[in-house]
């Protein structure tokens, strides 16, 4: 036995023979026909096509014998193949391999074999076709011939099966791809359709090939009514299909992956922005086929990213923008941030503040520690208050801060602060408070009134002296219309028409207006006289405080003695010529007109009166000097020389005249002095009972004279007061009692000066006589000058008629009061109250 070749020429043997997986081929009744061929031209009683296996030797065609396989090398087949041509065996007895018993083959023994080798188109030998014989004999040259034809067509036959095998395979092979194809499609489109993303296929063109479910949610289309048209025949919105078509065109000529955004417009006419990425197929050329795009809608989170850009570019533009200073710091106090308007406002650059601990700028002594301020924030959450920085010019800048604590879930917590610069205003706060003090205070202090009214005549604000005057409460006041309510007639009663009212006036020309006779309306119904002065309130643009206040500083500052009652109505020759200059004041808006008037019944009737003074005082100091002039004419003359008698009674007339005429006139001069507060009081603590007794002492000549008994009940009173005033009212008043008493020689009439305390700080004195009395409309008159109840009183009494005008000016200059009770025919009382002590005020 010869061992199985394993050479590189077997190896490449069994090689072909793998190609033709004769094994997996079903019998091909062909073979054997070839077989018998060879036989019958061979004209031998057995042919068999063998093919060489590893270990064995397999029929695949065969005549006159039925065995399938036999024992490599138990017949000649191996030589057959390493030969080239026909191998013969012509007497297998012969031979020294086969001898004595022949080939066996089958269970029969041969003694002729001629086999030609089966090569493969590449001439790899892989078998044998081969005839045998029982007996020895050889092939003659055509069977050779037809023998290497035969097996030329069993290789061809082998190659068909080959051919026809791989045919099938192919054709399987297809049908098995096209059945995966279609389970992977289904899957792609299912998948496709359970994606949330927006997938769509192009073709080369732009036409869609696939539009999954999503696509058709998002955009309301059916694929299939998409399929086979253009995106831009109905998803792209008109105006951005250029644009689309370029960038299809640059997808297309393979620029992959590649990524971009457009629109859709539903089938509702909705916009959907969508961001797309998109990836090319390529076919076995390397040529695209198809675009896949993949999209996902971000039509929310664009209009979202917008909104956050321009929200928060409006963020910073508010906060470089803002004129307020926003900065953020972290709990321990280190600024983290400051816009550039809040770093200047305290001389500093945005870089010089970052960084630094918030205590580094505080002004010094002003915040000792931050501690209350972050705890605060800590406990709340914000904080608000003043912070008082300091300028890198070490000027103290106070900025009122609302600060908040934002806590980042993902981030330290820090502290938004936003503060507002409020030094100047402070500064002006703190001008205009004091201002507003000073004009509240001169408003409040000035004896005038002063009202001011806006453009409809309300009244906006009123001075407590001219509420007084008026009657009214000011808030009465505020809010009414003045002229209606205090100014609605002329002096003459005739009604005022408002527009044509000096204070209107004042408005429409804007300057100023004094008047002097015209009259105010009280609550109850009455006028009374006024001179006012009328100026308009001018505002102008830059002003921030009203004209008013501060044209009401400037009088008073320029007053001389610095007396406020006079800033106002009792206006200075020169500043009146300056309110009343014609030109407008200030440039500006009128806003109001402020009145400052002065109630001028008290002036007229002292005018009044001081005519009737003179005129009385000349009546009076007429008469003793007409008597005089007489009396002393007659002496002169010597009319009366030879009536010596006559003369002496003439001079005791012009005494007794030049007499009245000193009293009046120490009167005069008493009353005027202590009237104006020229004579000054040396108060001490007096006693009633001493100073009463001085009195009647003073008195005793005329007291007898008249008949009068006194009564003194001092009741140890003592009173704080100069007592020589005292002592004059006293005799004053006794000296009228004594004279109004009745004038009886045999009825004796009695005066009482009686004393005691009302209060602990008031002392009532009161001096009772039993004379005639005082009709009871007489009882205040008699206080006024050249007052009398008769006017005989002052010839027969000898009285003056300033007696009871002295006693009430020393007794108000003490700050007491003085009056009369009286019953007539039965005798009259005067009382005055003097303070008991020094601090004791009296009403
Ligand atoms: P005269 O100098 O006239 O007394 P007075 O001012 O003292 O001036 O008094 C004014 C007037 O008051 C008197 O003229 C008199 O008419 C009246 N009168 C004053 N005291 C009394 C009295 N005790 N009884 C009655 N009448 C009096």
């Amino acid at each position: 036995m010869i061992e199985a070749p394993t050479s590189g020429i077997e190896q490449q043997r069994l090689d072909a023979l793998a190609r033709y997986a004769l094994a997996e081929v079903p019998h091909d009744p062909a073979l054997d026909d070839l077989a018998r061929l060879a036989a019958q031209l061979c004209n031998s009683p057995v042919a068999a096509i063998s093919i060489i296996e590893r270990d064995q030797v397999v029929l695949i065609g065969r005549y006159g014998t039925e065995i399938e396989s036999a024992p490599r090398h138990s017949i000649p087949c191996e030589t057959t193949i390493s030969g080239e041509g026909i191998y013969q065996i012509p007497d297998a007895r012969r031979d020294p391999e086969w001898s004595p018993g022949g080939i066996p083959f089958g269970d029969r023994r041969y003694r002729f074999y001629a086999g030609a080798p089966i090569l493969t188109p590449h001439a790899v030998p892989i078998g044998c076709l081969a005839v045998l014989d029982t007996a020895a004999r050889k092939l003659t040259l055509a069977q050779v011939e037809s023998l290497e034809s035969l097996s030329h067509a069993v290789t061809t036959r082998l190659e068909l099966i080959y051919r026809v095998r791989e045919t099938d395979y192919s054709a399987r092979e297809r049908l098995r791809v096209e059945s995966a194809l279609t389970v992977e499609r289904n899957f792609v489109s299912a998948v496709l359709d359970t994606v949330g993303a927006l997938v769509v296929v192009f073709d080369t063109a732009g036409r869609i090939v696939r539009f999954n479910r999503a696509c058709e949610i998002i955009s309301g289309y059916k694929s299939a009514d998409l399929v086979g048209k253009y995106a831009w025949e109905r998803l792209i919105p008109e105006t951005d299909v250029p644009a689309y078509i370029e960038s299809f065109d640059r997808i297309r000529s393979g620029q992959f992956p590649t990524t971009y955004e457009n629109y859709w417009v539903a089938a509702d006419g909705t916009r959907r922005r969508i961001s797309w990425s998109a990836t090319a197929l390529v076919d076995s050329q390397r040529q695209v086929a198809f675009i896949i795009a993949t999209g996902i809608d971000v039509t929310v989170q664009r209009i979202a990213e917008t909104t956050i850009r321009e929200s928060e570019s409006r963020y910073r533009q508010i906060v470089e923008g803002s004129l307020g200073m926003v900065a953020t710091h972290g709990l321990g106090g280190v600024i983290l941030s400051i816009n550039q308007y809040g770093a200047q406002g305290i001389g500093r650059r945005v870089e010089d503040v970052v960084g630094h601990p918030l205590t580094s700028f505080l002004y010094p002594n002003r915040h000792t520690t931050l501690e209350p301020y972050v705890q605060q924030l800590l406990r709340t959450g914000e904080a608000q208050g003043l912070f008082h920085l300091q300028h890198l010019n070490g000027e103290e800048r106070v900025i009122a801060y609302r600060n908040r604590l934002v806590e980042p879930r993902d981030g330290a917590p820090y502290v938004l602060a936003f503060g507002v610069d409020i030094t100047e205003q402070i500064r002006a706060e703190e001008q205009l408070r004091a201002l507003i003090r000073q004009s509240n205070s001169v408003l409040e202090s000035v004896g005038d009134g002063i009202f001011g009214i806006d453009l409809d005549g309300r009244c906006t604000v009123v001075n407590p002296a001219a509420a007084q005057m008026l009657g009214y409460r000011p808030e009465e006041l505020l809010g009414r219309n003045m002229l209606d309510l205090v100014h609605h007639t002329r002096s003459d009663g005739s009604p005022y028409v408002a527009s044509q009212s000096p204070i209107a006036l004042a408005l429409r020309n804007r300057t100023t207006v004094r008047v002097s006779n015209e009259v105010f309306w009280r609550k109850d119904g009455a006028s009374f006289p006024v001179e006012y002065v009328a100026r308009p309130q001018i505002e102008t643009a830059e002003e921030t405080l009203p004209v008013s206040a501060v044209e009401l500083q400037q009088p008073l500052a320029e007053q001389p003695n610095g007396d406020a009652t006079a800033s106002i109505a009792s206006v200075p020759q020169a500043q009146q010529a300056r309110l009343t200059s014609p030109a407008p004041i200030v440039e500006g808006r009128a806003v109001g007109v402020v009145v400052a008037f002065t109630d001028i019944s008290e002036r007229n009737a002292l005018d009044r009166m001081k005519d009737e003074f003179i005129s009385t005082v000349s009546h009076e100091l007429r008469t003793p000097l007409t008597s005089l002039r007489a009396a002393l004419g007659l002496v002169a003359a010597g009319a009366l020389n030879a009536r010596p008698e006559r003369i002496k009674q003439m001079m005791e007339i012009a005494i007794g005249n030049t007499d009245r005429l000193v009293r009046l006139v120490n009167d005069i001069l008493d009353l005027e002095r202590i009237g104006s507060g020229k004579a000054e009081l040396h108060r001490t603590t007096c006693s009633v009972d001493e100073l009463m007794r001085r009195t009647v002492a003073l008195l005793s000549a005329a007291a007898q004279k008249a008949n009068v008994r006194f009564v003194i009940e001092a009741n140890n009173v003592q009173v704080y007061g100069d007592a020589d005033r005292i002592l004059q009212t006293l005799t004053n008043l006794v000296s009228n009692a004594i004279k109004f008493s009745p004038q009886s020689e045999t009825l004796i009439s009695e005066i009482r000066l009686t004393a005691h305390n009302v209060t602990p700080d008031e002392a009532l004195i009161e001096i009772e006589d039993h004379g005639r009395g005082i009709p009871s409309d007489k009882l205040q008159q008699i206080f006024e000058r050249f007052k009398q109840v008769d006017a005989s009183d002052s010839r027969d009494m000898g009285g003056t008629g300033l007696g009871l005008a002295i006693c009430r000016s020393i007794v108000q200059q003490h700050g007491g009061t003085i009056w009369a009770t009286s019953e007539l025919g039965q005798g009259s009382t005067f009382h005055f109250t003097l303070p008991t002590h020094p601090s004791g005020h009296l009403g």
